[in-house]
């Protein structure tokens, strides 16, 4: 009889169940991983509330856990039991035109055969349990507060964004709101010698973010954001402006706020996905850089790893709350509210 363990599963609109299924059993070549606590992100919130996904959808992709058990073609200088680790759960394929060439976050099949065997949809890190292949798994400093590992993944994809926004020495950096992205694009963006400047409504997330060294920050509901930047840098605009928030009219404005030769990062995506108008001439004659950002590749996943583990970025102030997986109704509902940060669900 294989043995048993508990997930998380979303079943439909705000409702979530607790499901046995088959305990994983790792392959040769895997370790078992015991996951502690996994993060709830904007994704599962997403259809929590909604119920948009096909269900059922076993989320959770921020996850800490321990080695509990190691395949027996593991090599034993590579991993021990009890190490505290972290596994990349997005699926990569490995094999198709962007994963060969570094780009995972790009993988044309990441949704395809993205779950395990329990006959459910999503990455499924709310679990008790995760097989996974070495490549997956990163050792996590233990030293540092075990939650602290949840950040890796996010912090992971804001690594991808700052490379891709190439931020230089004393460059003026505009990133669009304090949530959590906000506030990790504003740790590294710091730690690449840049002047921070944070537009936020909310006034303790500007708090928060001035606890963080943000070098400037300002509400767009007091002032033009557009004009508020141009006047800070002799009316260029911004180096680099990121993004992080989901509406049409703020995007516009971020490309507005850019620099010539500035790199405009959309690093949320948009809801309601609204086209924007953009000048074929304005980009023609300004150089203006506007492009997006997704999910990590295995390089900014690790890249990630030693921010944090040598505590290059301290993100434990964005931790609100860790709720047990019974309570895990309560949890989504907390991760949801404006007030929060990230709720990890604890296994
Ligand atoms: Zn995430
Ligand atoms: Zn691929």
């Amino acid at each position: 009889m294989p043995q048993k363990m508990k997930v998380l599963a979303i079943t439909g609109k705000e409702t979530i169940e607790i499901r046995e299924v088959d305990r994983p059993v790792p392959r040769p070549n895997q370790v078992l991983v015991k996951i502690e606590g996994c993060a709830i992100c904007t994704w599962e919130q997403r259809v929590y509330a909604s119920g948009k996904a096909t269900m059922p959808f076993l989320g959770g992709h921020e996850v800490v856990g321990r080695i509990v058990e190691l395949g027996s073609k593991v090599n034993p200088k590579d991993f021990a039991l009890g190490d505290l680790v972290t596994v990349s759960m997005i699926h990569a394929c490995g094999s198709c035109y962007y994963c060969r060439r570094g780009e995972e976050n790009l993988c044309v099949n990441a949704y395809a055969n993205m779950s395990e065997d329990y006959g459910m949809n999503g990455p499924g890190g709310f679990a008790q349990y995760k097989a996974a292949d070495p490549s997956k798994v990163w050792k996590l400093n233990p030293e540092l507060p075990w939650e602290n590992g949840i950040f890796v993944e996010p912090l992971g994809c804001v690594c991808k964004s700052i490379e891709r926004a190439n931020i230089g020495l004393g460059d003026d950096v505009v990133v669009i709101g304090g949530g959590v992205m906000g506030m990790l694009h504003l740790l590294t963006a710091k730690r690449r010698g840049a002047r921070v400047i944070m537009s936020e409504i909310d006034p303790r997330r500007r708090e928060l973010a001035e606890s963080f060294g943000c070098d400037v920050v300002f509400s767009p509901k007091e002032t033009d954001p557009v004009e508020f930047v141009k006047k800070l840098t002799e009316g260029r605009g911004a180096d680099v402006v990121f993004d992080t928030t989901a509406f049409p009219a703020v995007a516009a404005q971020a490309i507005e706020m850019t620099g010539k030769m500035g790199r405009c990062i959309m690093y949320s995506s948009i809801h309601p996905d609204d086209p924007l108008a953009v000048s074929a001439n304005m980009l023609h004659n300004t150089e203006r850089v506007i492009t997006g950002s997704v999910s990590p590749s295995i390089a900014s996943f690790d890249t990630a790893v030693r921010l944090l583990n040598k505590k290059l970025v301290d993100p434990s102030k964005l931790l609100s709350a860790v709720i047990p997986f019974e309570d895990a109704k309560k949890a989504f509902e907390t991760a949801i509210r404006p007030d929060t940060y990230r709720v990890i669900i604890k296994f």
